[in-house]
């Protein structure tokens, strides 16, 4: 039997059940006086169900997930909406302006939470997000992508300790999963000690829209959704990838400086000993191979070839049961990327 809907109430505004209204939580002003807000769109549905947030940007420069949250606020699958679904495609409005990850202050928002409201720049909006934004939901999608230059194969970062939130992670459908324990200030220790399960979505690189790794988000906001309720399963429903835990993962780094070629992509296997990429001179002659200190999947990797001594390359990470995951991650592929751009 359907709930019954409820009104939500977020920084005094009202949605009541049905309603879907956009409005601005203002941040204070640019030292230009000119005012300043994050911009959030909520959903009420038609019946009473869970409270779930999708937001993106808490990196001002991390933009597929923005992208991932206005295609989902215009899917028509929407009007079958039970419960509530809180937008907020642009956490880091200060960093967006500046095209920057972090605050004007040099600040990483994401080690900024929970906050307090005599903090620092970071601490204010971290309190704010919290007390007007997460407290109002039962559950959490914070989208992020690669740094600058580095991108990401779509994957979930979780704490799969806190079983709610590992749950939502296998529902999200991505192939890859990253245990990755809470970090201080995050957004997701914020909501671990509110007791709401947040799964992080990392996919792509900053300042770039990656197609698949949009609509692998897309897809994935859409079958949390489905999982908790919150909208009708699909007529025809396809089985979810399986899901597999990496044992472990790190970067592997140049032995050299140079330019750094590979004809690796991620999703890519490699065994130990496989030559990853050749770092060579401007004027060649000084060819040096990157070799593979593991086996394991590519997760990660550099998207600029010049690189110096020491800087990260290629991220791979290991699992139990390679064969396995080689197979899945490979139909996953070709699912996500046979449409093209
Ligand atoms: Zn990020």
């Amino acid at each position: 039997m359907a709930r019954r809907p409820q009104a939500i109430e977020i920084f005094g505004e009202t949605i009541a059940a049905s309603e879907r209204k956009t409005f601005n939580i203002p941040i204070g002003q640019l030292y230009t006086h000119t005012d300043i807000a994050i911009p959030v769109q909520v959903i009420n549905g038609k019946s009473g169900g869970p409270v779930l947030l999708i937001c993106a940007a808490i990196h001002g420069d991390e933009l597929n997930g923005i992208e991932v949250i206005r295609r989902v606020l215009a899917a028509p699958w929407l009007k079958n909406l039970r419960g509530t679904l809180i937008a907020v495609p642009m956490v880091n409005v200060l960093g967006i302006i500046q095209r920057s990850r972090y605050l004007p202050d040099r600040r990483d928002l994401n080690r900024c939470f929970p906050g307090s409201e005599k903090g620092s720049l970071g601490g204010r909006i971290a309190n704010l997000f919290v007390t007007e934004i997460l407290t109002k939901c039962q559950y959490a999608i914070d989208l992020h992508t690669g740094a600058v230059n580095r991108s990401n194969m779509p994957q979930i970062r979780v704490h799969l300790e806190n079983a709610a939130a590992a749950d939502l992670a296998q529902a999200f459908g991505t192939p890859l999963v990253i245990d990755a324990p809470i970090r201080d200030g995050s957004l997701r220790g914020a909501g671990d000690d509110l007791g709401i399960p947040i799964i992080t979505y990392e996919a792509g690189e900053a300042l770039r829209f990656d197609e698949p790794a949009i609509r692998v988000g897309v897809k994935g906001v859409r079958n949390v959704m489905i999982h908790l309720g919150m909208l009708p399963a699909r007529r025809v429903q396809k089985p979810l990838p399986q899901s597999f835990v990496a044992k472990s993962s790190s970067w592997v780094r140049a032995p050299a400086d140079g330019l750094f070629r590979s004809s690796l992509t991620l999703g890519d296997r490699v065994t130990r000993g496989d030559v990853l990429g050749i770092i060579d001179g401007p004027l060649g002659n000084s060819e040096i191979p990157v070799q593979a200190p593991y086996g394991g999947i590519v997760i990660g990797n550099t998207r600029l070839p010049l690189v110096n001594e020491g800087e990260a390359l290629l991220h791979l990470a290991r699992f139990d049961d390679m064969d396995d995951v080689e197979t899945v991650v490979d139909e996953f592929r070709q699912e996500f990327e046979s449409n093209g751009y």
